[in-house]
């Protein structure tokens, strides 16, 4: 039995993709989570300086309040709320010390922002809300119990989970972490994605290509998606199309990494060895090939054990469209990832999106700025076009059902993982 007729969806007996039998983006990734479980990514210890970007591999508890004591939120003077309006200036609060007394209700203490509350105040009275005379303020306005001060724990309390494993580390993220005190951050390993790219007219960047050669882009577009995506690209040597090379690499690529991106050689003809090479290597092989998508309609999605292999096609445009728009769920998940997605941006149609009843368009989006409103128009998909996505912001995608978005309509755009072309003012 051909191989492919054991797949869902795919390719028909002749060796052609029969579109009927093809899955739909969200189906195949339905389907290929169904059939693969993938290894759980391993911990590491790194240092809180060195977190950024990575995925959180524990919870992050509060072990103590935070504030731990209540903290004024202006300049001004600590006091306790009642109906006098005049208090006794009796010292001051410096920062990062204890307060130097209590006060009692006819007293006051200067305090600073950030300044920690002493015994016997509830609140705050902002500096220009007073009157000061001598060592006397007047209040000009009465303060209720709280007002202008953080109350101790507002911010976290005690036993809190603040962050829950599988969150990406950013900036806020960082701030949280080192307020708990953590200096030593659990986080996953970054999974290493081997990345090997085939065709026999490849050739290096450096090299001048001869007729018929073309430079391998491929591999560099891709490295950088899987990095910004929080993965580890790992280039390894090209190979051309000759099955047993590509089995000795694919091979060589399992021992040593936890995924695989082949890029090349995955459609149907008489060179595009990708896929049954891969069927060749273990179970569960293959799982989907062929999609019911514009670009990439080739790509497979597969696996050897617990590691993905996803063969990507060769055109530049394709292969990236795919690991952003369909594979992107896969990589999240080798990386621990657990609420990985895309960004979407709102924005309206400056000409009509045109896709295909029955399939999903990904069409490479401008976005452009006029007077604050965001404009988007589609690219021309050319997916044998190196230039198409960089010049591109983001994409649109047209669903099976919503095939065309008229001028005028209201659009998302999904903006690439690594940045886009930048949003230009509109002229
Ligand atoms: P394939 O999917 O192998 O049939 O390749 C489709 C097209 O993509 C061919 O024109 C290839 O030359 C081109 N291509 C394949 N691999 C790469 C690569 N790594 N970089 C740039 N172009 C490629
Ligand atoms: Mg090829």
């Amino acid at each position: 039995m051909p191989l492919s007729s054991t797949l869902p969806g795919g390719v028909g007996d002749e060796r052609r993709f029969v579109a009927e039998r093809l899955l739909a983006p969200s189906q195949a990734i339905c389907a290929y989570f169904a059939r693969v479980e993938l290894a759980v990514p391993r911990l590491e210890r790194v240092a809180l300086s060195a977190a950024a970007g990575r995925v959180l591999a524990s919870d992050a508890l509060a072990r103590d309040d935070h504030p731990s004591h209540a903290r004024s939120t202006m300049d001004g003077f600590a006091i306790r709320s009642g109906a006098k309006l005049q208090r006794k200036i009796v010292g001051e609060i410096r920062m990062g010390c204890a307060p130097p007394r209590p006060i009692e209700a006819d007293e006051t203490l200067r305090i600073p922002t950030g300044g920690a509350l002493p015994e016997g105040a509830d609140a705050v009275i902002p500096l220009e809300a007073v009157d000061v005379a001598g060592e006397t303020i007047v209040m000009r306005v009465a303060v209720a119990a709280g007002e202008n001060l953080t109350q101790r724990a507002a911010d976290l309390h005690a036993g809190e989970c603040v962050l829950k494993a599988g969150r990406r580390l950013g900036a806020p993220e960082l701030g949280v972490l080192a307020t708990l005190g953590c200096t030593l951050v659990d986080v996953f390993v970054r999974p290493r994605f081997g990345i090997i790219s085939t065709g026999d007219e490849l050739i290096d960047p450096g090299e001048i290509p001869e007729l018929g050669q073309v430079r391998d882009s491929n591999r560099y577009a891709i490295g950088a998606a899987l990095a910004a995506l929080g993965a580890d690209p790992v280039q390894l040597p090209r190979v051309g199309d000759e099955a047993s090379a590509l089995r000795d690499a694919l091979r060589a690529a399992l021992s040593s990494c936890d995924a695989v991106i082949l890029t090349g050689g995955s459609s149907v003809g008489e060179r595009d060895l990708t896929p049954a090479v891969v069927a060749e290597l273990g179970a569960p092989g293959p799982i989907v090939h062929g999609l019911r998508v514009k670009p990439g309609k080739p790509a497979l999605l597969a696996a050897i054990g617990s590691k993905p292999v996803i063969g990507l096609p060769g055109n530049p445009a394709s292969s990236l469209m795919i690991l952003e728009a369909v594979a992107r769920p896969i990589v999240a998940a080798c990386t621990g990832a657990t609420h990985d997605r895309p960004v979407t941006v709102d924005a309206i149609a400056a000409a009509p999106f045109r896709g295909r009843e029955g399939w999903t368009w990904f069409v490479p989006t401008k976005l452009s700025d006029r007077g604050g409103t965001l404009l988007a128009t589609p690219l021309p998909l050319r997916s044998s076009h190196v230039s198409l996505l960089a010049r591109a912001a983001g994409y649109v995608t047209l669903g099976e059902t919503s095939g065309q978005i008229d001028a005028g309509e209201r659009v998302g755009v999904t903006l690439f993982s690594s940045g886009g072309a930048p949003i230009e003012p509109s002229a």
